[in-house]
């Protein structure tokens, strides 16, 4: 028999959006597929439901969420003084992942931005999220659909793992094509500044004659006595029960270092190239940036389920789309890294 308080998890069919649709209408908190990650969805112009989504997640209330929306109009509503340079990165980069920070309106929940004068909004291009934008008439949002601190979930199941019997139907999209959450970008002035790192890449955006600066909490721990950029910076984040330990070296001197430092329940976290010669108990992440980032989070979770006591982790490099990967294995270590030179 099914428990009543289980999660559904139901196809992307119109019907099912449909459905999906009404729940976000009257208020409830639901799961639903971004080419990024799952997220979990909410009317972002009702704050109670926005509350829910903090409680449901366990998410600090000063982290602020990201708003979905499927039209400018949308944007245009939840945001003043939009200035033109965001116009013209939202052109080259939306639908996509890529989210922006703008001055709010009065519309937007403080809940929604923890309390700062901005918003950050961004257009998916998943179907089924702009879809369900669409149909609920209201713009969505939506953070990550896990339990706060843990990895982001990239499949329906995932979210299950971590949220069963807390909403009541995940819209199960497939494995997420991106697998890491959107670059998030701010202005001062003409500058774009990269307050988190995705798969759209410092080089993507100056491949469009923008001039760039990654935000200082792009690498480095946070400084508590400094104002923080993103609030979302501050935390351990996207970590698996395992302690992650970040080795940036070649693959021989990974192995040397790892064998004389490894005990029973450890695992290594390695390139697809470095499998062949790894004799320690391992799993792979990919060969390439792209692949890497699609596939960490699931591996992280992979070893949560075979109980890894230590993950060494193989350091990706550290541009384009790796630095996103690199991103992330920062903060899963809490900044634990290991160079041999
Ligand atoms: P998540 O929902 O887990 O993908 O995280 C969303 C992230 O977006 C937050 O952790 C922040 O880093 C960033 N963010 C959201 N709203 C703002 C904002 N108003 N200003 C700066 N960063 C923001
Ligand atoms: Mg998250």
């Amino acid at each position: 028999m099914l428990n009543p308080k289980d999660t559904k998890i139901l196809s992307t069919s119109d019907e099912n959006i449909l459905i999906a649709a009404n729940l976000i209408n009257k208020g409830e908190v639901i799961a639903m597929p971004t080419e990024t990650v799952y997220g979990l969805a909410a009317d972002a112009t009702n704050p109670d439901a926005i509350r829910r989504i903090f409680k449901i997640k366990g998410r600090p209330q000063d982290n602020p969420l990201i708003v979905h929306i499927s039209d400018f109009s949308m944007m245009e509503r939840l945001t003043v003084n939009v200035p033109q340079i965001a116009y013209k990165l939202a052109e080259k980069f939306w639908p996509g992942p890529l989210t922006i920070v703008l001055p709010k309106s009065n519309l937007v929940p403080h809940e929604i931005s923890a309390g700062l004068d901005t918003v950050a909004i961004r257009m998916p291009s998943h179907d089924a999220a702009l879809k369900l934008i669409e149909e609920s008439g209201v713009p969505i949002a939506a953070p990550s659909a896990n339990k706060s601190g843990s990895p982001s979930p990239t499949t329906a199941n995932h979210v299950f793992d971590d949220l069963n019997g807390q909403i009541p139907i995940i819209l199960d999209g497939g494995s997420c094509k991106i697998g890491l959450e959107s670059t998030v970008v701010k202005f001062e002035n003409e500058e774009v500044i990269i307050l988190r790192p995705g798969i759209v890449t410092v080089e993507d955006i100056k491949g469009y004659g923008f001039t760039v600066r990654l935000a200082s909490g792009v690498f480095e721990p946070p400084d508590n006595d400094a104002p923080i950029e993103s609030p979302g910076m501050k935390y351990k984040h996207y970590s698996p029960k395992a302690r992650v330990i970040l080795v940036d070296s070649d693959i021989d001197e990974f192995t040397k270092y790892v064998e004389s430092n490894f005990s029973d329940g450890d695992f290594c976290l390695i390139f697809d190239s470095d499998s062949d010669t790894m004799r320690l108990p391992h799993l792979t992440y990919g060969g390439d940036s792209r692949e890497q980032a699609e596939q960490l989070f699931k591996k992280l979770r992979e070893l949560d389920k075979l109980n890894a006591s230590r993950v060494f982790v193989r350091c990706p490099n550290k541009h384009g789309i790796g630095l996103a990967v690199y991103n992330r294995l920062l903060r899963a270590a809490g900044f634990e890294v290991v160079v041999i030179e």
